[in-house]
């Protein structure tokens, strides 16, 4: 079914123990929409400067990701991200932010042809311009899920409330969290998000993986062991697009499917983070991915 996602699309300069890489392809949309289209044909929302180069259009075309809905301003310069990851390459610091034509004023550009999408991911970004998607869409989505980020649990926190009110799934991870809610254990921040709109929370915990949690339910599922981390950035952003990637696929939305989902999700992020910016992600395979998820789920048995 129709997958519809809308994310920052970025020029990153990233600094990691194995190496650094300036102004490469990233955002959240961009490495959403890819992770996504391993598994469904995607539809990306998103919005450029006049200094988007055309060679990295390119490299997402060369996937099934329709870009009709990606807007290059006239005039205008494309977001910029500069990140630092520490030795355990699960902290990092933001070295600077610029949103450029990111900033609070976007007012998404939603094609006709988009609007009749069944499901919806709603990539790191500002919750305003989340919530101008969710008010051109032709009807309420079969699935909703928003990811979000300290940057605007800070900066937007009355649409961030207002949205949590409009989707269905919540996605960030752990810290975040605990800054949304003010609590101190993850579990209870996690039950908190419930109360405030959503049927269901996705916490991610780094290398120590994600749980699900519903009114019904709380499952776990564990990061898939990699020795080969090069480049964390996107990590969540590939998961949450594989997941709703592999969701759109099965046209499912009911629990199991989304934990099923997870695990595949988990399986895509570790790949991504095998390399600098989208290099690992352009040479995988479906066949890859497989082979891994067959793997994963050995390891889990018991
Ligand atoms: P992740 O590593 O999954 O948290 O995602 C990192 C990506 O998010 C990078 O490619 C950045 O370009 C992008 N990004 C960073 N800050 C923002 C922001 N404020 N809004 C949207 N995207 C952002």
């Amino acid at each position: 079914m129709s997958l519809l996602v809308i994310g920052s699309a970025a020029f990153d300069s990233i600094q990691t123990p194995s190496g650094s890489r300036e102004k490469v392809i990233g955002g959240s949309g961009v490495y959403a929409a890819f992770a996504a289209s391993f598994f469904t044909p995607v539809r990306l929302v998103s919005v450029v400067g006049e200094d988007w180069p055309s060679a990295y259009t390119e490299r997402l075309r060369k996937r099934a990701i329709d870009l009709e809905g990606v807007e290059i301003r006239p005039g205008a310069k494309t977001l910029s991200w500069t990140g630092k990851y520490f030795e355990n390459l699960n902290d990092r610091e933001t070295l600077e932010i610029r949103l450029n034509v990111m900033g609070e004023e976007y007012s998404p550009l939603v094609p006709e042809s988009y609007r009749d999408s069944e499901f919806v991911l709603l990539a790191n970004g500002s919750p305003v311009s989340h919530l101008g998607l969710l008010a051109k869409l032709a009807r309420r989505p079969r699935l909703t899920i928003a990811d979000t980020m300290d940057f605007y649990i800070q900066n937007c926190p009355d649409s961030l409330r207002e949205l949590l009110r409009q989707i269905d799934g919540l996605i960030l991870n752990d810290s975040e969290a605990r800054l949304l809610t003010g609590e101190k254990n993850t579990i209870t921040a996690a039950r908190r998000i419930l109360e405030m709109g959503p049927a269901f929370v996705i916490v991610k915990k780094g290398e120590n993986g994600a749980f699900y949690l519903s009114r019904q339910a709380i499952r776990l599922i564990p990061a898939y062991p990699s020795e080969a981390v090069v480049d964390p950035t996107g990590a969540g952003d590939s998961f949450a697009g594989a997941l709703m990637g592999a969701l759109a696929a099965s046209g499912r939305s009911d629990s199991e499917s989304i934990i099923a989902a997870m695990a595949r999700a988990t399986v895509v992020a570790g790949f991504n983070v095998e390399g600098f910016s989208l290099e690992r992600m352009e040479t995988l395979t479906e066949g890859e991915i497989e082979s891994r998820l067959n793997a994963f789920r050995t390891m889990m048995t018991f």
